[in-house]
């Protein structure tokens, strides 16, 4: 593969002058190969993070670049996965939603037993 500046930004090349030519998959631009491997941003914005990367300057893949099937496939997986636990957590918080409820009815329902009716009536007006 060939790359030439025409195919690189003006970002680009001032990273590459800049010793910073090693790009994870996420995107971002490190000085050495282990570097741009354990990029702690890909834990974020990668599914992919930590399983290759490719020197902009030349080209050069690192590690095992997935294909564009297997691409799309884990994006798909991940898609439903991250859809699943979106569910998940809206069912957990309906939860926690409906059980606060019934601790403040609880609570109103213990000051409301607590109260002394017989010393409290003197100050109900009519
Ligand atoms: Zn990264």
């Amino acid at each position: 593969m060939y790359i030439t500046v025409l195919d690189l930004s003006h970002y680009e090349i001032q990273a590459i002058e800049d010793g910073y030519r090693y790009r994870c998959p996420c995107g971002e631009l490190c000085n050495t190969v282990a570097a741009a491997f354990s990029c702690r941003k890909c834990r974020y914005y990668s599914i992919f993070g930590g399983e290759y990367v490719t020197d902009i300057a030349t080209g050069e893949v690192f590690g095992t670049m997935p294909t564009l099937m297997e691409r799309e496939s884990r994006v798909t997986d991940h898609t439903a996965q991250m859809a699943a636990d979106q569910a998940a957590w809206k069912r957990e918080m309906a939860e926690n939603e409906a059980i606060e409820k019934l601790l403040v009815w609880d609570d109103m329902a213990a000051q409301y037993d607590s109260i002394d009716w017989n010393t409290t009536s003197r100050y109900i007006t009519r």
